[in-house]
């Protein structure tokens, strides 16, 4: 009887103090993400295999200083709030005059160290900051005996309670001395010339990262080894850090008009709310690591004892449940709230780490569900939005140049990986809900032209730069294990020189190799990397590729956002030959703010490849459209559509065509280039070309030297600021002007020596053959950004101009890029120039005549005097010998020229019926159509009309006959191109809000697929 009223007792204690419940149950021994499975898989692989020892080796070396540590001095590292902190020494929001002062002795000078100069040593020179530049030491005061002075019974530095006789400069203790107080810092900076120098302030900031740092080294070395003393050490750190954690504050030295990572909120805790993201998830996966370290160390637990009862804590202290208590609520819940409130933010994926961190750190339900569910929620993480609308199909972001586009797929997928690790959760899963998010894994491999390089789009890379940045082999292997999709492991195996060493190895698994294995049996089978061009329809890049190994010549023309980090490129291309781009973009600006150089040059449209239409630049969009994509063997056709770019014109179009070069040729390349740029309406248009650096020769131009001034004017000079004249023409000077131009004539540059590694023995030309009447043609140099290493002082550039009211322009060119001698003997326009089609007979030197038939709107047949009929779109024939070898038709019926006569059903075009329209990737699309659709089309693009912001045409993956429909599976992907505001529910992506979605195109939309016929003859 007794017994059972002191249970009832108790359980009543429990009911009404919820928290005690918590401290009189037994803490969970693990954290959620590393589980005793993972740990012990890890432990076992480091005795197995020498790369995971290794590992573990490093580990336990960077732990050692630490380990040495007293517990009372670790204990006794961590400050409180009040010891003020900032990202920059002078900078002062309130302050007149300049922003950046740099060092009190040497200003300026300390500047070419970078944003965040001084490093302090936080051993061997405590509360000092060394200028990098003149080697002055700041402050000159012993702060850390004032610091000491300052602490009060809590053991925390309150600035009331400091010794203020200690704030001397220790160099000169005479009081009387004029330098006596020079440099000395109390925490608030030291004042000069009415700047406050936060020393304190700044080693303060990097401090909390050592400290963080320390923390890190002690868990890791813990994982790996499973020795109890460093797991000790750390909880020491973890427990002092989640006593002042919940204080933390960074606004009140906003206020003072300081400087930190804040996103100019003024919110954030340690530090400003962007980087405290990173603070936070460093905390939360130390601890997640040593929680089953913590277990049966009694001398940790009266050491946290002793401290509390010295310095007075609120909180109780002296168990494991205690200590855990803590540190769930001190760091971990303290976060979530901070979060909610806004105060660690960060961008998009940054703060929904931190969250799911936590959350699988706490590992205690029902909070860890709360929190994961909390990262999907519309008010919340808001996850399937930022799939959705800031993604797409590709996994690029909303960014406009490669680098940054990709830079989000990066910060997300250890999100979804991470929900991976802690399979008891299921409500979301990133890579399951949103399949085609694995794409991030690859696209910065896919952009890159012949596997070789990115083009360099927007503010990207540099002039002309070769290579494939973000293209990370490891990257790409880890998407592999959490996906398992073969594409990605080839791609990685590519990446990785044709080699699987150092990928996929998964050392919390229990058969840690077998992942590489399967990388390198996959890679090995797939082979090199086929040439031969792809779309992607979601960034908005067309590559069309040619011939073999070194020899490879690609065009990428780029159609995509030229919103963020973007330029005004709408069309644009540039292509690679030899190994070198040779009508390369200018690259990253000279710096990325809106100063004139920028803004009206290295964005501008002029500085591009472009039609310059009515002296205005292009506006903003999201993405132009794929009219045809086409790559077959020895033929690669786009033709696209940016008139979201000039909106206000009838059409502003580029059809590219890459002719001939298939096969294994040994000669460097007889692949060239057809570019017709398609401008109506306005009464301006300027066709702007450019090739390598180098010298330039024309052949049938009359130019006449223009003694002063630039493009603008004569009178007006090198970079003067658009005023009256339109934007880019005063950044490109040094005129020669031919004012009564042939249509027909060659511009020839030839790659000087120094660009991108070019010798003396390349001799790499591209020469463009124009064929376009226009009033005027000017050559003027442009100057790529100085300020970049490699980036050649100018380049030449081609600008034909036409004017007249409501002008038609077709600027049709041939580029054709060799070595040491040309192949094209000559161009000539076979076509009335006045009529839609444009026929084009290319002789080349070998005495092969190409004939390329170009006849957009396929209304009537073309018939050329030779005896040439085409039906159709486009047609391409070569003659050698005076004998057809070879011919292509695309979207046609019928091409026939002497023994060659090639017949074929047109282009399928048809109607949507049905279509996918949730967000769980099935992309399929229910079509009815004129012509049959078998399964020729598989890998063909489906290109749909749409008044979307996007581009609606797909890779077709795969086609179902359903009676008189066809189902065209496109995916993984959705067709979901924005979701509204609050428009998906709390749990759960499918079934979905529908009416809460945007489409890129909607059901009863026409489409068309693209089909060929080809004719080889048999010699
Ligand atoms: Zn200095
Ligand atoms: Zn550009």
């Amino acid at each position: 009887m007794v017994k059972k009223l002191f249970l009832l007792k108790l359980t009543l204690l429990v009911l009404l103090f919820p928290s005690l419940a918590q401290h009189t149950h037994t803490a969970r021994i693990y954290g959620g993400q590393y589980s005793a499975a993972r740990i012990s898989n890890l432990r076992a692989n480091c005795q197995k295999y020498d790369w995971a020892r290794q590992q573990l080796n490093d580990a336990v070396t960077k732990a050692k200083p630490w380990l040495n540590k007293t517990d009372e001095a670790l204990w006794a590292m961590v400050p409180g709030q009040d010891l003020p902190r900032t990202i920059d020494v002078a900078y002062d929001k309130f302050a007149t005059g300049p922003k950046f002062v740099g060092c009190v002795v040497c200003g300026d000078k300390i500047f070419q160290y970078g944003n965040y100069p001084y490093n302090p040593d936080f051993e061997n020179k405590p509360w000092k900051l060394t200028c990098p530049s003149c080697g002055s030491v700041f402050p000159t005061n012993d702060f850390g005996k004032y610091y000491q002075s300052a602490l009060d019974e809590h053991g925390v530095f309150n600035p009331a309670k400091g010794d203020t006789s200690l704030l001397f400069n220790t160099d000169h203790p005479d009081p009387k001395d004029p330098l006596h107080k020079f440099g000395v810092d109390n925490g608030f900076g030291y004042v000069h010339n009415g700047r406050a120098y936060k020393y304190i302030g700044y080693y303060s900031w990097k401090y909390w990262r050592y400290i963080q740092g320390g923390l890190t080294t002690l868990a890791n070395a813990f994982l790996y080894t499973g020795d109890q003393r460093y797991a000790h050490k750390a909880a020491i750190l973890l427990d002092r850090i989640a006593d002042v954690y919940p204080s933390m504050d960074w606004k009140p030295y906003a206020d003072r008009g300081w400087y930190h990572s804040d996103g100019s909120t003024g919110r954030g805790k340690i530090e400003g709310s962007i980087w405290e993201t990173g603070i936070v998830q460093g905390m939360a996966d130390a601890y997640d690591k040593i929680l089953s370290g913590t277990q049966n160390d009694p001398a940790l637990y009266a050491f946290l004892k002793r401290q509390g009862q010295q310095y007075r804590l609120p909180n109780s202290k002296g168990t494991r449940e205690l200590f855990v208590a803590n540190v769930d609520e001190g760091i971990l819940k303290t976060t979530f709230q901070a979060v909610l409130d806004q105060r660690i933010r960060g961008n998009q994926g940054m703060y929904q780490h931190t969250v799911a961190l936590c959350a699988l750190a706490l590992n205690t339900e029902p909070l860890t569900t709360k929190w994961l569910d909390w990262l999907f929620a519309p008010d919340g993480g808001a996850i399937p939005e930022l799939m959705i609308n800031r993604f797409d199909r590709d996994g690029t972001s909303d960014e406009g140049a490669p680098g940054y586009a990709v830079i989000w797929g990066g910060h997300i997928s250890p999100l979804a990986e991470l929900l991976l690790s802690y399979p008891s959760y299921t409500n979301h899963n990133i890579l399951r809900d949103f399949p085609q998010f694995k794409n991030v894994y690859t696209v910065a491999y896919r952009m890159a032209v012949l596997g070789k390089a990115i083009p360099n789009i927007g503010d990207a890379g540099s002039t002309g730069l070769v290579g494939i940045p973000n293209a990370d082999p490891k990257f790409m292997a880890e998407g592999y294990l959490y996906t398992r999709d073969p594409a990605i492991a080839v791609a990685a195996y590519r990446a990785n020189g044709y080699s699987s060493k150092g990928l996929g190895l998964d050392i919390f698994s229990r058969n840690p190799e077998a992942v590489n294995q399967e990388i390198k049996k996959l890679g090995e089978a797939a082979g090199p990397r086929p040439t031969g061009g792809y779309l992607m329809s979601g960034f908005g890049l067309a590559i069309l590729e040619s011939g073999k190994g070194t020899s490879g010549i690609a065009l990428a023309s780029n159609y995509g956002r030229t919103i963020h980090h973007a330029h005004s490129d709408m069309l644009n291309f540039d292509l690679f030959a030899f190994g070198h781009w040779l009508t390369p973009d200018l690259g990253y600006p000279e710096f990325a703010t809106n100063i004139p150089n920028v803004t009206e040059w290295t964005r501008s449209t002029v500085s591009h490849n472009l039609v310059f239409a009515n002296k205005r630049p292009q506006r903003a969009a999201w993405s132009g459209r794929t009219r045809l994509f086409k790559q077959v063997d020895g033929l690669g056709i786009v033709e696209l559509d940016g008139k979201p770019a000039y909106p206000d014109l009838k059409e502003y179009s580029r059809t590219l065509l890459l002719v001939g070069g298939s096969g294994n040729n040994t000669a460097d390349s007889n692949a060239y280039v057809v570019d017709i740029f398609s401008v109506k309406g306005g009464n301006d248009h300027v066709f702007s070309l450019h090739g390598p650096p180098g010298a330039v020769r024309t052949d049938g131009l009359q130019l006449q030297v223009q003694e002063k001034g630039t493009y603008a004017g004569t009178n007006i000079p090198k970079g003067t600021k658009a005023a009256g004249f339109p934007y880019g023409y005063s950044f490109l000077y040094n005129v020669e002007k031919d004012t009564n131009p042939p249509a027909s004539f060659t511009i020839d540059w030839k790659a000087q020596p120094g660009y991108r590694g070019l010798t003396e023995k390349d001799n790499i030309h591209i020469r463009m053959h124009a064929t376009t009447p226009s009033d005027d043609v000017s050559l003027a140099d442009g100057d790529p950004p100085q300020n970049k290493p490699g980036n050649p002082r100018s380049l030449r550039y081609m600008l034909m101009h036409r004017a007249g009211t409501d002008l038609t322009s077709k600027f049709v060119s041939v580029l054709e890029p060799y070595r040491n001698q040309p192949f094209i003997k000559s161009v000539q326009r076979l076509d009335s120039g006045n009529e839609e089609t444009i026929s084009i007979r290319v002789e080349k030197m070998n005495g092969t005549i190409d004939y390329l038939l170009y006849n957009p709107s396929s209304k009537n047949g073309v018939q050329l005097a030779n005896g040439i009929a085409m039906n159709g779109s486009i047609g391409y024939i070569e003659e050698k010998n005076k004998r057809t070898t070879k011919a292509i038709l695309v979207n046609g019926t019928s091409l026939r020229y002497q023994q060659a006569s090639l017949k074929s059903t047109g282009a399928i075009e048809g109607k949507v019926a049905k279509m996918y329209k949730g967000l769980g990737g099935e992309a399929w699309i229910l079509v009815t159509s004129t012509s049959s659709i078998d399964k020729s089309v598989i890998g063909e693009q489906i290109v749909i009309e749409t008044a979307g912001e996007r581009d609606a045409s797909y890779q077709i993956r795969s086609i179902k006959k359903e009676g008189t429909f066809t189902r065209i599976f496109c995916g993984p992907g959705t067709f979901v191109s924005k979701i509204k505001s609050g428009g998906t529910k709390k749990t759960g992506t499918t079934p979905d809000n529908t009416e809460n979605y945007s489409y890129d195109f909607e059901e009863g939309a026409a489409f068309k697929i693209a089909t060929h016929a080809s004719w080889n003859s048999k010699n």
